[in-house]
């Protein structure tokens, strides 16, 4: 990938086919990539990345603390997100097999066989995150089929590292980020709602912003939640 340095900083650029240039900083480490239509040349592009470089900078010193605080260790009283509610998890070695159970409004129970080590506490943590992230998938989906009236054929939950969710709009097939599991419920349906809606308009036109704002008018406040997650870039924009 063409790469040029602006500042210090190393930019990625790709050309494509698109109409507006895009500026992204991406997780883990702050690595930042163009994609500029391409009529653009170079030089406009540096432009663009030095009136952002304060934003840029400021996007790779939070990746960067935050990526010291996610270092999870899975011990006791150390905080776990889920569906956007605050957990300390308290962790029981038992027998039976592996379980993670919601206490209270503050605590996550999670059982786990005798000795088991981080990775393994990890594995059981991220098996119940997907179960229960799959268990609200289908009604949504269902709710929303309605509503919209298009046809989703098959959905999935799996790991991204840059995007709450896609569309394949020729196999009418949308994918979830797992890590939704940690965000309020709100931010799973307008996931779930842009991505159908993808399924009458593929492109982030104007048309997509108005289908937007007609189907779930309050879309921005979620679409601001979890841009201050960090999976955060600049191109999430609608
Ligand atoms: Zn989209």
């Amino acid at each position: 990938m063409p790469q040029i340095s602006v500042s210090g900083v190393t930019v990625n650029v790709v050309r494509k086919d698109i109409k507006n240039l895009h500026l992204g900083v991406y997780p883990p480490e702050g690595r930042v990539r163009v994609a500029a239509p391409l009529r653009v040349n170079d030089e406009a592009v540096r432009l663009a990345v030095i009136s952002k470089l304060a934003w840029i900078r400021r996007q790779q010193n939070r990746f960067q603390s935050q990526e010291r605080q996610s270092a999870r260790e899975y011990v006791f009283r150390e905080s776990h997100y889920y569906f956007g509610q605050r957990y300390l998890l308290n962790i029981i070695e038992h027998k039976g097999p592996a379980q993670v159970v919601v206490r209270n409004h503050t605590s996550i129970d999670l059982y786990v066989p005798k000795g088991a080590d981080i990775s393994k506490r990890e594995q059981i943590l991220i098996a119940w995150y997907r179960k229960e992230l799959k268990a609200l998938i289908p009604p949504m989906i269902e709710k929303w089929e309605k509503i919209i009236d298009v046809k989703v054929a098959d959905w999935g939950v799996r790991k991204m590292k840059t995007k709450w969710g896609s569309c394949n709009i020729g196999a009418r097939r949308i994918w979830l980020n797992l890590e939704l599991a940690k965000k309020p419920v709100q931010c799973l349906e307008y996931i779930i709602v842009h991505e159908m809606l993808h399924l009458l308009e593929r492109h982030h036109n104007d048309r997509f912003i108005e289908l937007m704002d007609r189907f779930m008018p309050q879309w921005k406040l979620y679409r601001d939640e979890l841009n201050r997650s960090p999976l955060c870039h600049e191109t999430w924009k609608y």
